[in-house]
């Protein structure tokens, strides 16, 4: 008989969401409006340290606003880390932008400042067309311009060299959209990842370290920013007593009853970072001297909310295992794993647009897996899943 399935990364309630579910019921505040909805914007920006912030229906929903309030127009660069989730990009392309892809660094697998800054160069000359002649028919009559935007993301929550990266950014006057979508309650020098940026983004999607179900949020300092972003996310009602647009706006307001999942849930946060962290050190204590395998190590200073435990195989290293005969071996015990995200230049949809880099990003794909990662994984879980991995290497 198979034994009972272990996911990668399920949702994992506190206890109180049901009770401020039930306060939105009783007031009968079943609407994207209501005091849950302030209420969790209050603690998210406790919680962040950063200013003002706005829950929306999804993460994807909050980049996209972000990039409108960055200006980004049909024909504008926006840099952008290639390896992370489709999310990150693709409101790049519901406004017409143009996606500059930028490879990671080894140390830890996010964003190269050292690429950035080479790729910023090459948008601004122009010499980015001529080196990716098919940018000629997006780019209009100025191949030359400076980038509307700069997206940095914390993959699997190990935060990228962000203060790096806003260094380059302020000096060539571009705004930061931090991608935080995995990272919320991890840091940098104490600092928490969403408040480096001009703009940060959380996700509350149901995978994540804390979920709404689905949902999101946007953090800025600015907060005629976030005001705006209000705004458009109600559909860019004017001030009347009837319904008046002088703009196209967008329903994108996170639901009070959602927000409500969302207060419990922030209030147990350190508790599940505490228990994904614990996750990481379980399986690099169990597997981490095994030939071939590698655990990605913070930084000094840096924290990470270990929101996923990834690892990676060298087959030539390993004897010749690689990840995708653990995958199949653990998916054989009904145990669910998953190869890291494939870096979006190798991505049919997105491959003619310009990358910088070398084969990091796509080395990580290869040899990577994400391990199962729940914070309500039990020791004996934690010991299944080990046993199979090491069964597969003599
Ligand atoms: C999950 C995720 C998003 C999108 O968030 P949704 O709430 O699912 O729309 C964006 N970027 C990254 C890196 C993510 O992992």
């Amino acid at each position: 008989m198979q034994q009972e399935k272990i996911w990668l990364s399920p949702p994992h309630m506190g206890g109180s969401e049901i009770d401020y579910i039930q306060e939105a019921f009783e007031l009968n505040w079943i609407a994207p409006a209501g005091q849950n909805l302030d209420k969790f914007e209050r603690d998210l920006v406790a919680r962040i340290g950063c200013g003002n912030a706005l829950a929306m229906t999804s993460g994807t929903a909050a980049i996209h606003l972000s990039l409108i309030l960055m200006d980004v127009q049909p024909g504008d660069y926006v840099l952008c880390q290639s390896m992370t989730f489709c999310a990150s990009v693709n409101p790049v392309r519901y406004l017409g932008g143009i996606p500059v892809l930028i490879d990671s660094e080894n140390e830890t697998w996010n964003m190269d400042p050292a690429l950035l800054e080479q790729a910023i160069q090459d948008c601004m000359d122009g010499s980015i067309v001529e080196k990716n002649p098919s940018l000629k028919s997006l780019v209009g009559d100025s191949p030359a311009k400076k980038p509307k935007a700069i997206i940095p993301i914390h993959l699997y929550g190990m935060p990228a060299k962000i203060e790096e990266i806003c260094a380059i950014a302020a000096k060539y006057q571009i705004p930061v959209l931090e991608d935080a979508a995995e990272a919320i309650g991890s840091k940098v020098d104490g600092q928490h990842c969403g408040s480096f940026g001009d703009i940060g983004v959380v996700s509350f999607n149901g995978n994540k370290i804390i979920t709404t179900s689905g949902g999101g949020a946007m953090f800025s300092k600015n907060k005629s920013w976030i005001d705006r972003a209000k705004f458009l996310s109600t559909q860019a009602k004017e001030n009347r007593p009837y319904y008046h647009h002088e703009e196209i706006g967008y329903n994108y307001r996170l639901s009070n009853v959602l927000a409500g999942i969302g207060r419990g849930q922030l209030e147990v946060l350190d508790q599940r970072v505490q228990s994904r962290r614990a996750n990481f050190e379980y399986y690099q204590n169990q597997l981490g001297h095994l030939p071939g395998f590698f655990f990605l190590e913070e930084p000094e200073g840096f924290y990470s909310n270990r929101w996923l435990t990834c690892i990676l195989i060298d087959p030539k290293l390993s004897g010749g295992v690689d990840s995708e005969q653990v995958r199949l071996a653990l998916e054989k015990e009904n145990i669910e794993s998953r190869p890291l995200w494939k870096p979006m230049h190798k991505q049919p949809v997105f491959k003619d647009f310009p990358f910088y880099g070398s084969d990091i990003a796509e080395r990580l794909f290869e040899q990577g897996l994400c391990l199962p990662s729940g914070s309500s994984l039990s020791e004996k879980d934690l010991n299944r899943v080990v046993t199979v991995v090491k069964s597969i290497i003599i």
